[in-house]
């Protein structure tokens, strides 16, 4: 069984993580620090706190910013459930989006028609590891119209003065718009690192900070690292210290801290992320498009484009004129032959969780058209050239024989 994606773990991680098991630290310390300098240093950012997941990022951003019962943030419908779970956390509303059909990512004129009074966030997604429209994102919050309409509540958001662009980039750590890393493509974006994405810590996720003046990103960085470990003004580190047990708790915070055990794991891999992780991602998937794009019923993923170049996340092929039943069928023949494969995603609305909230699958035609044909294929770095080719056997056939 040729498995969908496998984490690819080097001898020197496993060292160093065996090296943190002995150091006698084993919680957030020295090398989740050095971690984070090491994001921001290839990102580009300006500053990075590592928590311990994606999904924690995402929601102290939207408690830090005063987001709540009232406020409205939008997203596409097209995301993986945390990307909202986390705004009906806060009390505020999920305001779903359709998509492109280019491209999975969220579409420019629904966010504009979406855009009211009680709008505080939006949060694209970078789907499959592509950027969004983060041009045509960013320069929309900031016409006068629209910050006009926006009601500033709270000081962060009297400080922003416009509503907040926190860019889910689960799927896109690497991948470039304008030659730019995502993390600083727009005011804030967040990170996952768990056990199927592209850098892996088994769980974790970072906060990229990008905010301009007059916010200072090193404050926010102490604030929400507080706000991480309990609203303790010491950490356990610092607490070490001669004497310096003595700590105050500043409000009630949360715990969503990143461990150096973590930490070890994602060193090593972030060093060598371009090295071969990301080179070999993008052979699997050259390999793949030059393949497909041989059948008239296929519709290739875009990997780039003039502005942007994606993180190789995911490749996510679209059968032509076929129904979700016959794509269910499809995927059950390439199961049958032993070839793992997945869907990217079921759009939200069909969610019991989203259903029950009143969002309707037909409001968001294009996000159902996309998810019914799509098939993600296996991708990841020891899958070797020979698997490659029987992957790409095994979907032709099952597609062929389901359609012809
Ligand atoms: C994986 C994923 C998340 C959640 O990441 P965690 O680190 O598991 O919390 C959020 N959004 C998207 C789009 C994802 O694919």
């Amino acid at each position: 069984m040729i498995p969908f994606s496998p984490p690819h773990i080097k001898q020197e991680a496993i060292d160093e993580v065996v090296d943190t098991l002995k150091s006698g630290w084993i919680t957030t310390g020295p090398k989740t620090k050095l971690f984070e300098q090491k994001i921001t240093e290839y990102c580009g950012n300006k500053k990075t706190l590592c928590v311990n997941s994606a999904t924690f990022g995402l929601e102290i951003i939207l408690n830090w910013f005063g987001v709540g019962k009232g406020d409205e943030v939008i997203i596409p419908a097209y995301t993986y459930t945390a990307t909202a779970n986390t705004i009906i956390h806060t009390g505020a509303t999920p305001i779903m989006v359709d998509i492109n059909e280019n491209d999975f990512n969220i579409n420019i004129d629904e966010i504009k028609k979406a855009i009211t009074h009680k709008t505080k966030v939006i949060i694209p997604v970078d789907i499959a590891g592509l950027p969004a429209n983060f041009e045509a994102i960013n320069n929309l919050v900031k016409t006068s119209e629209i910050i006009n309409q926006f009601r500033a509540t709270t000081e962060n958001q009297k400080k922003l003065g416009r509503i907040l662009i926190l860019s889910d980039a689960a799927h896109s750590f690497g991948a470039t718009y304008k030659n730019k890393k995502t993390g600083s493509l727009t005011d804030i974006s967040v990170f996952s690192f768990h056990a199927v994405k592209n850098l892996t810590t088994a769980e974790g996720g970072a906060i990229a900070l990008n905010l301009s003046e007059p916010f200072d990103c090193n404050e926010i960085y102490t604030e929400l690292n507080t706000m991480s470990l309990h609203g303790q003004s010491k950490d356990a580190l610092a607490k070490t210290q001669k004497g310096a047990w003595k700590y105050d708790v500043i409000d009630a915070g949360y715990k969503g801290n990143m461990t150096d055990i973590q930490a070890s794991l994602g060193l090593i891999s972030l060093k060598y992320y371009e090295i071969d992780n990301l080179p070999r991602r993008k052979e699997i998937f050259t390999q793949y498009q030059s393949a497909f794009a041989k059948k008239i019923w296929a519709q290739l993923p875009i990997i780039e484009d003039n502005v942007r170049t994606t993180s190789y996340h995911l490749y996510t092929l679209r059968i032509k004129n076929i129904t979700e039943t016959q794509r269910n069928e499809i995927i059950q023949n390439i199961f049958d032959n032993d070839v793992s494969v997945n869907v990217h995603f079921q759009p939200l609305p069909l969610l019991t969780a989203y259903k029950n909230r009143g969002y309707k699958i037909e409001n968001y035609p294009i996000a159902y058209q996309n998810y019914s044909c799509e098939i993600s294929l296996p991708v990841y770095q020891d899958l070797t050239n020979e698997q490659v080719e029987l992957v790409i056997n095994t979907v032709i056939n099952s597609v062929e024989k389901i359609i012809l």
